[in-house]
């Protein structure tokens, strides 16, 4: 029996019969993170949505080629380098590695390839040529613009004339540009910023290149999904559809566009511009990477999900009760229990499917109880066993920081006092519940192990 799929497309803003270019390979792409900073609960959104969709493909169609890319070239790392007096390449590499132990906090799989733009600069050198050549695109005194009114469906995607979109929209201006929309493909490095040899000089690529560039190489001139966070439809995806369209001569990038909703607090959008944001390690120490994954799921993808400790606390508990009933089981595909996600990755009404199966699970019926196992995995939850959770929970509520900075403060007088073994005893004591100290310079730090 084949299932049926359906999903929201941005392209249409309707909801469409999921119909794949080739049922034995699913291809998807998702816009990924830009390496500067910690990653935060808004960005784990898309992370745990595209994942969530990545199991249902999988488990569907079987093979998914899934692409997720870094960014790990842009202004942004580049300000923060100079403010924070920081080589770009340790900085990418930090939140790099920060990036994959939140996903891997949150159970996100990794994707079937996770290439990086400063990997792939030849082939976006090759494109801005080619999108010269072809006269969609021109250079002006080392930078090159793409020009938007040389494409014929820009703003289809963000359903905006252009007029709109520049009243709408922040645009760079510059009276190098022959149209203020017209965007950049590349431009010019000074001395001390990172640059790469092109035929316009020394130069960097602009940011919506590289998504063009990335998935063409990995998934081909058109593919099945793409998606990201709903601030991207303007400009970077609109800006994506029409260098690839342009440059291939087609009408068609992917076939499908999805696009989640903000995580906002006080219903304003969580991003570290407004300063309100809080990062994925402090939410997954605080209530662990499963009860923030089932938050980030417990509202439909394409709405607003307002980020609080009511909506934490009701998780944790959900997510406490259910492990009650945790089992081993092999996993099992359950697509014929799964009419929610199949319709349109409704995750609410697939967790009330979830209770119901506890309920009935709950009252001995065994077979509810397996299903009931395999539903939650399907969602990416239980990827730890329930001890592990119980140790989580003994720990989350046993200790808390200032206990922690107590002792840490009594381990100080002993060292001052010279009274060593009690240091020594202190700094095993807390070992044993799980955190980690180490002496810096001038103060010690304490970690979860
Ligand atoms: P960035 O690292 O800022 O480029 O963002 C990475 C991904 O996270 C993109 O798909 C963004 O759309 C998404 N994103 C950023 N902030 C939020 C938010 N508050 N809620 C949901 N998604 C977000
Ligand atoms: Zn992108």
């Amino acid at each position: 029996m084949t299932y049926k799929l359906k999903l929201t497309n941005s392209l249409t803003r309707k909801k469409e019969l999921f119909k794949p270019l080739n049922s034995n390979k699913i291809t998807m792409y998702s816009c990924g993170p830009t390496v500067y900073d910690n990653p935060h609960v808004g960005n784990a959104r898309t992370l745990v949505v595209f994942d969530t969709l990545y199991r249902l493909l999988k488990m569907i169609y079987g093979k998914v080629i899934y692409v997720r890319n870094i960014t790990d070239v842009d202004d942004k790392i580049i300000e923060i380098s100079k403010k924070n007096k920081k080589n770009i390449q340790e900085i990418t590499e930090t939140v790099t590695k920060i990036f994959h132990k939140d996903c891997a906090s949150l159970n996100c799989e990794m994707p079937t390839i996770e290439p990086k733009a400063t990997d792939h600069i030849e082939g976006m050198v090759a494109m801005t040529k080619s999108l010269i050549e072809k006269n969609f695109a021109y250079e002006n005194k080392g930078h090159v613009f793409f020009s938007i009114t040389k494409f014929k469906n820009y703003g289809k995607l963000s359903n905006k004339n252009l007029d709109e979109l520049k009243s709408g929209a922040r645009i760079e201006v510059s009276e190098l540009k022959k149209n203020p929309m017209d965007f950049v493909l590349w431009k010019p490095s000074s001395e001390n910023d990172p640059g790469w040899n092109s035929p316009w000089g020394r130069g960097r690529p602009g940011w919506h290149l590289e998504c063009s560039v990335m998935s063409e190489k990995y998934l081909g001139k058109n593919f099945d999904i793409h998606g990201g966070g709903l601030d991207l439809i303007f400009p970077h995806h609109e800006n994506e559809i029409a260098q690839s369209c342009c440059n291939n001569s087609l009408d068609y990038f992917a076939n499908y566009w999805i696009h989640n909703g903000f995580v906002t607090i006080n219903k304003e959008k969580m991003s570290k511009s407004v300063g309100n944001i809080i990062t994925i390690s402090n939410a997954v120490k605080k209530y662990s990477g499963q009860v923030v994954r089932l938050a980030l799921l417990s509202a439909h993808y394409s709405q607003p999900l307002d980020w609080n400790d009511e909506l934490l606390e009701n998780q944790k508990a959900t997510i406490d009760k259910w492990y009650s009933l945790y089992e081993e089981t092999e996993s099992k595909n359950i697509l014929d229990d799964s009419e929610s996600l199949l319709d349109d990755l409704n995750t609410p009404g697939f967790i009330a499917k979830i209770h119901e199966l506890f309920n009935k699970a709950s009252k001995g019926d065994q077979k509810s109880k397996i299903l009931f196992n395999n539903a939650c995995r399907l969602l990416g939850l239980f990827n730890i066993n329930k001890n592990q959770w119980e140790n989580f929970k003994k720990l989350n509520t046993n200790i808390s920081k200032k206990f922690i900075l107590k002792m840490i403060d009594e381990r100080f007088k002993a060292k001052k006092n010279k009274n060593f073994d009690l240091a020594d005893k202190i700094r095993e004591e807390l070992l044993n519940k799980g955190i980690v100290i180490e002496d810096l310079k001038d103060k010690t730090v304490w970690k979860f192990k």
